[in-house]
């Protein structure tokens, strides 16, 4: 990819009260995602009640930002014409490592993607914002399991 993602001209997000921690804490370079205070389940994406036990007793948590590739597409054709500058891309599902799915973006490199990869939250500035994009970890880079 050699476009500056941060060039594009993207649509931006529509921000809720429900999704503003999430917003916020992008910005910043942190991946926040609810967690249930009375299942202690973490949820992702941002819902007024807990998908496992129905309780209201969601709190905002930073994420470890390791996860691993479920599936992903390379796109060559965007949705969306801003896209276009920066296509072929990819965009994948990442199971993070406290259980949520998330689609992200994918910063793929050279070396090609397997389902089964791990990957590392890699906050990128795409469209003039923050957005939390993942990116593989080199072989032998990764990290002993706790
Ligand atoms: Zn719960």
């Amino acid at each position: 990819m050699l476009v500056d993602l941060n060039t594009l001209k993207t649509a931006g997000p529509t921000i809720t009260a429900l999704t503003r921690p999430f917003w916020d804490a992008a910005a910043e370079g942190r991946l926040a995602i609810q967690h249930c205070e009375d299942c202690g389940k973490a949820v992702f994406y941002p819902r007024p009640i807990c998908p496992n036990c129905w309780s209201r007793r969601l709190v905002w948590k930073d994420a470890s930002g390791r996860g691993w590739l479920k599936s992903f597409s390379e796109i060559h054709k965007p949705g969306h014409p801003g896209w276009l500058p920066a296509a072929p891309y990819v965009v994948g599902l990442v199971e993070l490592a406290e259980g949520p799915t998330m689609l992200s973006f994918i910063l793929a490199g050279t070396r090609p993607l397997h389902i089964g990869d791990m990957l590392r939250l890699a906050p990128t500035a795409i469209g003039g914002r923050v957005l939390p994009a993942f990116k593989p970890v080199e072989p032998g880079a990764e990290e002993k399991p706790k």
